[in-house]
């Protein structure tokens, strides 16, 4: 991967580079980018034994899905209760099952394909950074109770047996969701997908698209020293998607603002089974989200830090100041990796799902994409064997565009100069 530095990429297999794309390639279905959707609905469609191959611009996992917190959390950026007031109980309660079906999906594959990539069923708490949030969660639990997903709420005692830190007054427990090592996961998705008959292509960035007025005629893709042709496309570059060949690209790229998102690990770190000691994931219910968990090596990740960019140096050190204000026990600790990587954001922090002009995509996942990734790409696959099968509610809210990617820098720099004193 070169240039990222992180934890995963220290901790993975060293593999060799595949080829790159040359020549003609023709297929049923070409998918761009090879992160946690593309190589998920690759795997899928060989499934239904269509004719599949990935070209990826650098190398598997080098976007978000190789950089991630890896946290295999349920939910959405908003949350379900939210959904329900914007967008109705039926899209609520389809979102809910949607993403409890969505971390199931990543056990699932782990386990039936045999992965090895540091797969741990630990549970994840929401932790209340206040009173009345801990309230918003109680609101939370009860909508996902009367859908039938047990979670439970934690008072502050019941939080302390769980996460030692000052600074939570309460949570919610989900036992369901998990951690794995991104990296390793998304190579293992590569090496199921290639032992099932993807074709799978890296430093093969797809430069062009284009398809002819009739609705039937193939598209054509090129990579610097390909010409690809298909029936259809998954576009799977995320926030990493620029605006390349056809209109409907551009359209599909203007719904996404990248956001440089951020995380350290520390050194092994002696006293951090006692601070958190069932190895849970967690994220905060604050303002900037903080996320955090443990390593299997006594590490802590720790997240949540936002900008303009993917490589801003000074994000470190904010990430270690928080660090201390949540673990003051910890005293000074050693950050021994840190790195920064793009989220799809969206306008209304919903994902974008759909089809236009024979490109399916899925993108704009606003931090929420290990899970849900994985299904959008078991999803698009299901809908290009099935196209006329009815749309989920994320289809049918269509794609609303980002008032201006311009505005939306300007704002995060902002945003991010105004966020070092908090
Ligand atoms: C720092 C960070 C922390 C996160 N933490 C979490 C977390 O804890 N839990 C969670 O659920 N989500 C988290 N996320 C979000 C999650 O990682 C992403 O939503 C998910 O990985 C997106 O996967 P993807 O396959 O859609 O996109 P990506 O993994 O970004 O893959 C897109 C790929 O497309 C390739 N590409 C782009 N353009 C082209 C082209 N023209 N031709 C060929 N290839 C191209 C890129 O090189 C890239 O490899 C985090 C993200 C970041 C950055």
């Amino acid at each position: 991967m070169g240039s990222v530095h992180s934890y995963w990429e220290a901790t993975a297999p060293k593999r060799r580079p595949l080829s790159q794309a040359h020549g003609s390639i023709s297929c049923d279905v070409a998918v761009v980018g090879a992160g946690l959707t593309g190589l998920s609905a690759a795997y899928h469609l060989r499934q239904h034994h269509v004719e599949v191959a990935v070209f990826e611009g650098r190398s598997v996992g080098w976007g978000a899905s190789g950089r991630t917190g890896a946290q295999v959390n349920t939910g959405f950026r908003p949350s379900f209760r939210t959904i329900e007031q914007r967008w109705g109980s039926e899209a609520a309660a389809e979102a809910l099952s949607m993403s409890v079906n969505a971390v199931k999906l990543v056990s699932q594959l782990v386990t039936t394909l045999d992965m090895v990539c540091d797969f741990t069923p630990s549970g994840f708490i929401r932790a209340a950074v206040s009173p009345h949030a801990l309230d918003v969660l109680r609101d939370e639990q009860r909508f996902m109770e009367d859908h039938g997903y047990r979670t439970e709420i934690l008072h502050t005692e019941g939080l302390q047996e769980e996460l030692r830190s000052p600074m939570y007054v309460g949570g919610l427990l989900e036992t369901l969701p998990s951690q794995i090592h991104p990296l390793k996961f998304v190579q293992e998705l590569a090496r199921v997908c290639q032992e099932t008959g993807v074709r799978l292509f890296e430093n093969s960035p797809v430069v062009d698209l284009s398809k002819g007025f009739e609705a039937s005629s193939p598209i054509v893709l090129r990579t610097p020293d390909a010409t690809i042709t298909a029936d259809a496309v998954v576009l799977a570059t995320n926030a990493y998607t620029t605006p390349f060949g056809s209109r409907a690209i551009r359209r599909i790229t203007r719904s996404v603002l990248p956001v440089g998102s951020f995380i350290i690990v520390t050194n092994p770190l002696a006293e951090l089974p006692t601070l958190i000691p069932h190895n849970r994931s967690v994220a905060d219910t604050g303002t900037l989200t903080t996320h955090f968990r443990p390593l299997s090596d006594n590490r802590l990740l720790l997240g949540g830090r936002i900008g303009p960019s993917d490589s801003d140096s000074s994000m470190g050190q904010l990430l270690q100041e928080k660090l201390v204000r949540l673990f003051p026990s910890l005293g000074s600790v050693t950050v021994s990796y840190q790195w920064g990587g793009y989220v799809g954001v969206t306008r209304d922090f919903l994902p974008r799902l759909g089809r236009r002009d024979g490109i399916y995509y899925a993108l704009g996942c606003n931090g929420h994409g290990v899970a849900l990734g994985t299904y959008f790409g078991r999803y698009l696959a299901y809908r290009i064997v099935n196209p006329d099968a009815p749309q989920c509610w994320l289809e049918r809210l269509g794609l609303p565009t980002m008032p201006s990617q311009r505005m939306g820098v300007q704002a995060l720099s902002w945003y991010s100069k105004w966020s070092r004193n908090r």
